[in-house]
């Protein structure tokens, strides 16, 4: 098994991307830099201790952009205290907040995030919901969201369920970075992954025999070589 060591680096021109962590079940933590841009993708657990090592606070509040890939707590986990740490430190940019259509996790975070501050948040939030993915232009990045496919177990440990998913390919400069999120293996992450100049690719299940939540590391391979480079991530840590 690949074990990553974190974080991954990768840069080209003003074009970079940080993976601070990305661990299934536990965390994921991403800033993609773009000239002066800032955005933050799958903010989990622990991504504000990355960003103010990374950042520091006044960067932190030029972050314009969030973008979540699914609800699961390793990939939302962090978004609880981003935005009130921007409330604390009185940013006053706006905040654009992408996520999939059916997301419930990023809506019931910011609906009690504005119940519990409804009268003390100096910045505004633009909750972006993405029903059909197309692309969509932020600051000087382009970026394609694009649907993949994942799942979760209900409560019996047994039957699974279709989770809200995305993938996002940011293109800035002529550079495209390819960021699946968690996905078994698709024909639309293959599609958006190859030729890329960096692709991330999950590489979340267990051993060869290919399920429908995660990919073997076999399938994020084959997906992750159809590019100039990539990192494969996500990878069970225990
Ligand atoms: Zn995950
Ligand atoms: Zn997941």
């Amino acid at each position: 098994m690949i074990r990553q060591k974190y974080p991954l680096t990768w840069n080209k021109e003003d074009f970079s991307i940080k993976i601070f962590c990305s661990i299934p079940n536990i965390a994921t933590g991403i800033l993609i830099r773009a000239g002066k841009s800032l955005f933050v993708v799958d903010p989990g657990d622990g991504i504000l201790r990355d960003l103010n090592h990374e950042i520091g606070t006044k960067e932190i509040l030029n972050i314009s952009d969030i973008f979540v890939t699914h609800g699961h707590h390793d990939h939302v986990g962090g978004v609880w205290s981003l935005l009130t740490y921007m409330r604390v430190m009185n940013k006053k940019t706006d905040l654009k907040l992408f996520y999939p259509k059916g997301c419930i996790e990023i809506e019931s975070i910011y609906n009690a995030f504005k119940k519990v501050y409804s009268k003390s948040i100096p910045y505004r939030i633009n909750l972006i919901e993405i029903d059909k993915p197309k692309s969509l232009k932020t600051k000087n990045t382009t970026v394609r969201p694009f649907p993949v496919i994942h799942k979760e177990y209900l409560h019996n440990g047994v039957t699974t369920r279709r989770v809200p998913s995305l993938g996002y390919k940011f293109s800035y400069n002529g550079l495209k970075i390819c960021y699946g999120g968690d996905t078994a293996y698709c024909d639309e992450l293959a599609v958006q992954a190859k030729g890329s100049d960096l692709a991330i690719i999950e590489a979340g299940h267990e051993d060869e025999t290919p399920d429908e939540m995660h990919m073997t590391v076999g399938e994020a391979k084959s997906i992750g070589e159809s590019a100039k480079e990539f990192f494969l991530v996500h990878v069970p840590e225990h």
